[in-house]
């Protein structure tokens, strides 16, 4: 008989689950508890259950982490992981120690590829395969976790493979077991949910109170230029997209962070500017910039460091906060998909 992996599974439903094995509720709670806050795998050595429960817990359950395929270190120490699934789709996440703040983040994906096909985006390219599981999603956490303890992260970032909002339920469940003190115990506010802009589903995470932090991929504040790159900007334009965001910062009290990578002669001139500084007017926001990490295939270059500090220093006197952000691990194709996306490919995958 196969058992049963319990990675991922929720509060309420190890509650269903120890109830269905005679026990009450609260058993429920231990169990959380012991998985992901004590991180004890062994049913056995879980003391508070008699023995009759820790032997049918091992006879029926498991709990079973993520398949490394391989694990990168840049030169600046940024570590990135690639996981294997059950059906052989790859997943990728990003370990950034000690960034200019001093906090380790960790950027996990959401889905196996990603059906919002953002013309810069290595992962967009190969369209969606499927979205993760919720125990997948934990799973790169509890990975990275188990490797290096439990300052291993500080915060963490939903930006890696794939649209968070597009899975949104995963996403959720995934949320509250992090953020509940028997489970990871990360708070909220340690999260960030970075997504291209579904609108209908940013008023809904707002309603729904969690308290974490919204990121916008934004990229160009004109709406032709958007949709050349983003094409969910057809869908949902930049002035209800703006309206969204207004709203989350009502619900939640906290800026939002708006993502805008630069590519060489097409995002970076004096009427994006413009555009941009319009677009937030009222917003409590900071803009994080980031110059484009090129891409094999694509149609995009990296402007200069002299046009990047150009940009941010106009920008600079009209936003409430502008921050040029390195791109760390560049030399192991950091950012977001361009590893998965050669595996998935089937390309060799070679270490930097
Ligand atoms: S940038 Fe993000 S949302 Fe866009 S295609 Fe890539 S993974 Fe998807």
């Amino acid at each position: 008989m196969s058992k049963e992996n319990l990675l991922g599974r929720t509060l309420p439903e190890l509650q269903k689950l120890l109830v269905g094995l005679g026990e009450k509720p609260y058993r429920g709670r231990q169990l959380f508890k012991w998985l992901y806050g004590t991180r004890q795998y062994d049913f056995n050595l879980m003391t508070d259950f008699s023995r009759k429960l820790r032997e049918e817990l091992t006879l029926k359950y498991t709990f079973e982490g993520l398949r490394l395929q391989e694990k990168v270190k840049s030169a600046d120490e940024t570590e990135k992981f690639l996981f294997r699934l059950e059906d052989e789709q790859c997943i990728e996440s990003v370990l950034i120690p000690n960034d200019e703040k001093g906090r380790n983040t960790v950027c996990i994906s959401t889905q196996a590829g990603c059906a919002m096909d953002c013309k810069f985006c290595a992962t967009g390219k190969n369209g969606l395969a499927r979205n993760l599981t919720v125990g997948e999603i934990l799973g790169q956490l509890i990975f990275i976790r188990e490797l290096y303890g439990l300052t291993a992260f500080t915060n963490i970032v939903f930006m890696g493979m794939g649209e968070p909002l597009n899975n949104f339920d995963n996403l959720i469940r995934a949320i509250e077991i992090i953020t509940d003190s028997a489970g990871l115990g990360l708070a909220a506010k340690k999260i960030t949910v970075s997504t291209a802009g579904i609108v209908p589903r940013i008023y809904k995470l707002a309603d729904l109170s969690l308290k974490v932090r919204l990121a916008l991929s934004l990229n160009a504040a004109i709406q032709e230029k958007r949709v050349k790159i983003m094409p969910v900007a057809e869908t949902y334009p930049l002035d209800k997209l703006a309206e969204a965001v207004r709203y989350y910062t009502q619900k939640t009290g906290f800026r939002v962070t708006f993502e805008y990578v630069l590519f060489d002669g097409f995002n970076d001139q004096p009427e994006d500017i413009i555009a941009l500084t319009e677009l937030i007017k009222g917003i409590p926001c900071k803009i994080n910039i980031f110059a484009y990490n090129p891409v094999p295939g694509m149609n995009f270059t990296r402007p200069s460091d002299e046009k990047v500090d150009w940009f941010a220093r106009e920008l600079y006197p009209r936003a409430p906060a502008v921050t040029v952000r390195k791109s760390r691990g560049r030399d192991i194709a950091a950012a977001c998909g361009q590893l998965a996306g050669k595996i998935n490919q089937g390309g060799s995958f070679h270490v930097a």
